[in-house]
């Protein structure tokens, strides 16, 4: 690995320099051994930046610039990231755990989202609006002036890059706030930007804790929208902080998804489904199909090859490239995902499969735990309601759709959904009435930059992606244009009262 990418300085307002709060240790998930540490940002820090990127928007004239000029710099930097693809991912593998064939995936799916953005943002159009009367009217976007990206560790650079791109493209500054579990590849993100021709000062990364940083980065008077992707109480707080400033925010949060298998379902591609739906990135996903309900007509055979084929995966380092189930982030989480599991069993649910860590010597050191099926449980069940974030899924049965849909439907959250079946009515008819913002049918964890993607209830709040996520760090501006030069109603008064006077 490269000295520079993980030498102990952030970007703070286009200087890079050792931050001023504490010491980050980063720990590789895989062996438990700290291979970096890191100075972290303080409010200070957050205020710097802020004040650096306001100064950065109008002296390089990036909010004046127009749409294509803006886009060759974002296209420059998508196309860097993708040469970087490799790099940026084994740093990130040593620093999440993550498979290797995954996080150089996230690398990739970066540089097209910088460069979807480019194009989008070449293409967005203002709107000449209806005449009601005798001015031209128009719909413009503006830029917001200095934004706040807030990330979550469990797919940096994807994440980062869903906000920064749009945000910059917008015409802002942004100030990113990487979580201290997972900030290396933000770091070599700003790193690649600026190389890529982004002017000085108008990304900066502080890499710290939520509850100093991240909370005075919500809170500062001068940032004008916070984007955020986390845990759910972290998103319902930080809406209570920006409401304090009447700020608009955008939260992408928790879910516990249900992923469902009709009778008429292929069940071989259900099965890999429902494995890869859950156990991939070891289940720490927002949109992990945490909730599996089985159809009562082939709840047996579904039971039989999923345990099966869940035993079957095959658990390892993520730089391994036949490991399907890699490390969680940190061995406190894991303990956490452990913790959870033994109180369901406590509680009265059965272990289908797994539920310890692996049993390997070979992988004692790392922060591991068995891809892990709960059967004899009811939704009810609060294992079948809180947000695990680890490779544990609940095993449910219905009997017809309308038991299904009460049953999906009975949860706070409302992320993402899976509907495997061979009857295309019946798709139809169930993703409309799963109230999600995002359905799967037959397929499952796909992700597109140009499809929308957004959360209900705990969920979240607002849209990232597609053309809207650029507007999302735009201000909407109404300007009416006298063309008839006809006198204003009031006028005729004034001429009549001069005329007297
Ligand atoms: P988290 O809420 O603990 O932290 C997320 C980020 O917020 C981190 O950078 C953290 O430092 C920061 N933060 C924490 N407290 C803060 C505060 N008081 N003020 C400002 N910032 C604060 O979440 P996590 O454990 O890092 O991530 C896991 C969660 O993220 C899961 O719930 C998962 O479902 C969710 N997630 C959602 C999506 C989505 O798109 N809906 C995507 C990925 C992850």
């Amino acid at each position: 690995m490269a000295a520079e990418l993980l030498r102990d300085e952030i970007l703070v307002g286009g200087h890079w320099r050792r931050g001023t709060g504490p010491v980050i240790e980063s720990v590789n998930p895989a062996t438990g051994s700290v291979f970096a540490t890191l100075t972290a940002a303080t409010p200070e820090d957050v205020d710097e930046a802020v004040t650096a990127g306001l100064r950065a928007v109008s002296a390089s004239g990036w909010a004046e610039k127009l749409p294509h000029e803006r886009a060759l710099v974002l296209r420059r930097i998508g196309d860097a990231i993708d040469e970087h693809s490799a790099e940026i991912g084994a740093l990130q593998t040593m620093d999440t755990g993550k498979t290797l064939s995954e996080t150089t995936a996230l690398a990739r799916s970066a540089a097209g989202t910088f460069r979807y953005v480019a194009a989008a943002l070449e293409t967005l159009e203002e709107a000449i609006t209806p005449r009601r009367g005798s001015a031209l009217t128009l719909s413009t976007w503006e830029p917001m002036g200095v934004v706040g990206a807030i990330t979550p560790w469990n797919s940096p650079i994807a994440s980062d890059a869903q906000k920064i791109a749009p945000a910059l493209a917008a015409g802002n500054a942004v100030v990113a706030k990487p979580p201290v579990w997972a900030p290396w590849v933000t770091l070599q993100l700003a790193r690649i930007a600026e190389t890529a021709g982004l002017p000085t000062g108008l990304l900066s990364v502080l890499p710290g804790p939520g509850r100093t940083v991240g909370e005075a980065l919500v809170a500062h008077p001068q940032i004008s929208k916070v984007s955020f992707t986390g845990g759910t109480d972290t998103g319902r707080h930080l809406a209570g902080v920006a409401a304090q400033k009447l700020m608009p925010v955008t939260l992408e949060l928790g879910g516990k998804s249900p992923t469902i298998v009709f009778e008429d379902a292929d069940l071989t591609q259900a099965v890999a489904g429902l494995l890869y739906g859950i156990f991939s990135s070891s289940g720490q996903s927002c949109i992990a199909g945490s909730r599996i309900f089985v159809q009562r007509g082939v709840e047996e055979e579904l039971v039989r090859r999923l345990a099966e084929a869940t035993a079957q995966l095959t658990v390892g380092p993520g730089s391994d490239p036949r490991t399907q189930v890699a490390p969680l982030i940190t061995h406190s989480h894991r303990d956490r995902v452990a913790e959870m599991v033994q109180r369901a069993v406590d509680d009265g649910a059965r272990l289908l499969v797994g539920g310890a860590p692996p049993s390997d010597p070979e992988l004692a050191a790392g922060a591991y735990y068995l891809p892990t099926i709960l059967t004899d449980v009811k939704n009810s069940d609060w294992i079948c309601q809180e947000e695990i974030f680890g490779p544990v899924a609940v095993l449910l049965t219905f009997d017809d759709e309308e038991d299904l849909v009460r049953q999906a439907n009975d949860t706070i959250f409302g992320l993402a959904s899976g509907i495997w079946t061979s009857d295309y009515r019946r798709a139809w008819r169930i993703a409309r009435r799963i109230q999600a913002g995002t359905v799967f049918v037959n397929t499952y964890k796909q992700f597109s930059i140009s499809t929308p993607f957004s959360g209900r209830h705990a969920s979240g709040l607002g849209v990232e992606k597609g053309r809207e996520g650029i507007r999302s760090y735009m201000h909407q501006k109404s300007i009416f244009i006298d063309t008839s030069g006809e006198p204003l109603p009031w006028a005729a008064d004034q001429a009549r009262a001069s005329d007297a006077g």
